[in-house]
């Protein structure tokens, strides 16, 4: 805005204010949104957040599934990237925790609101009756947090008989309170990820993951030992953070029976409490700050002890892992004899080859 670039901007969740304007009520009285007028940015009221019965109201049947299909590469097993339909799924808005990096509050809030588990599992019916999806990936924060909504969602879905694989992410503090894996797996959850981030427990301090370190291997072997793959999203590039740090989270890493890992750069972004440590530190790296097209996560945009040259290799080191033997008996023992897994990951295998080689 303050480039002229758009005209108005819809602040939080969306769905109320931007059929507000679309409809041409008069901008003074759309809350959620800010816009210029004689030359200055005027931010009005915030919305209130949208209920369980304004969510369940919103009409899934006109998404544009297929738009979505193209996010689906780069997962290692289930469903071979040739023969998947893939939609995405959001049963669940807000998150309870308060990680220093994550916009997630400055969207939403702290508070979560959920759809009713039938209507999310109706919304899974159409995806795969009407589009033939059969995997699907639930975009909630923290998938995991209420015991009692996943357990109805993973009734409802064997009560129907409906046939697909999912993924969800979750935090390990909820993954850690979680009970019933065995429910999930049964309805189809192929993988959970986790937000393992780093092994430092110092930097897991200073970013508010609010979890102990040593958390996360009992639960990665709870996951696992139902049948479902682990995912793990670790970040580097911490303003703190040094070369043995780095080597700290590779002999972690290591040791966890992750079936996917996801290397990134720690990225400020606006609102987040990290966005202002950067700012009043002066942390970027140049031509960074504020610079759209490198805060992608997968650049590293913030100044450290550790060069991009290092950075660069410690990640390939942590992606060299999917080569390793220890990974490939690992995913053939969590795999066994299904026949769309096996595919799956030896076309995973020619891709990492093929990329690691290219590089
Ligand atoms: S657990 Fe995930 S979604 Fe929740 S605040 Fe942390 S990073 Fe954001």
């Amino acid at each position: 805005m303050l480039e002229d670039i758009v005209d108005y901007v819809v602040l939080g969740e969306g769905e109320r204010a931007l059929f507000e304007l679309m409809s041409g009520v008069d901008t003074a009285s759309v809350n959620g949104i800010a816009y210029k007028k004689n030359g200055k940015i005027i931010t009005n009221p915030p919305n209130n957040r949208l209920s369980t019965v304004d969510l369940d109201a919103i009409d899934f049947t006109k998404i544009h599934y297929k738009n979505y299909e193209r996010f689906a590469m780069h997962i290692p097993h289930s469903i071979p990237y040739s023969e998947m339909h893939f939609a995405n799924i959001v049963g669940s808005r807000g998150c309870w925790n308060d990680c220093s990096f994550c916009p997630s509050k400055t969207i939403w809030g702290r508070r979560i609101t959920y759809r009713t588990p039938k209507n999310v599992v109706d919304e899974l019916e159409f995806l795969v009756t009407k589009h033939n999806v059969n995997y699907a990936f639930f975009a909630d924060d923290d998938f995991l947090v209420n015991g009692a909504w996943d357990q109805s969602i993973a009734t409802e879905i064997i009560r129907r008989g409906i046939h697909i694989r999912y993924y969800v992410m979750a935090s390990v503090r909820s993954a850690s309170r979680f009970s019933n894996y065995e429910a999930l797996k049964t309805s189809g959850c192929a993988e959970i990820t986790l937000g393992l981030e780093t092994a430092n427990q110092t930097i897991l301090n200073n970013l508010g993951k609010n979890y102990e370190i040593q958390m996360i291997t009992p639960v990665a072997n709870e996951i696992v030992s139902h049948g479902i793959h682990l995912g793990l999203y670790y970040m580097m590039r911490y303003p703190e953070q040094t070369i043995e740090d780095l080597e700290e989270d590779y002999y972690f890493i290591e040791n966890l029976p992750f079936s996917r890992i996801r290397p990134s750069f720690i990225t400020p972004y606006p609102g987040t409490r990290l966005y202002q440590e950067v700012e009043q530190k002066g942390l970027w790296l140049d031509d960074c700050r504020n610079n759209w097209q490198v805060m992608t996560c997968d650049r590293p945009v913030l100044k450290t002890h550790v060069s991009i040259d290092d950075l660069l290799e410690a990640r390939e080191k942590i992606i060299r892992l999917y080569l390793s033997e220890n990974y490939h008996t690992r995913m053939c023992n969590l795999i066994g004899n299904d026949a769309l897994s096996q595919k799956a990951f030896l076309e995973f295998q020619t891709y990492i080859r093929k990329n690691l080689t290219k590089n």
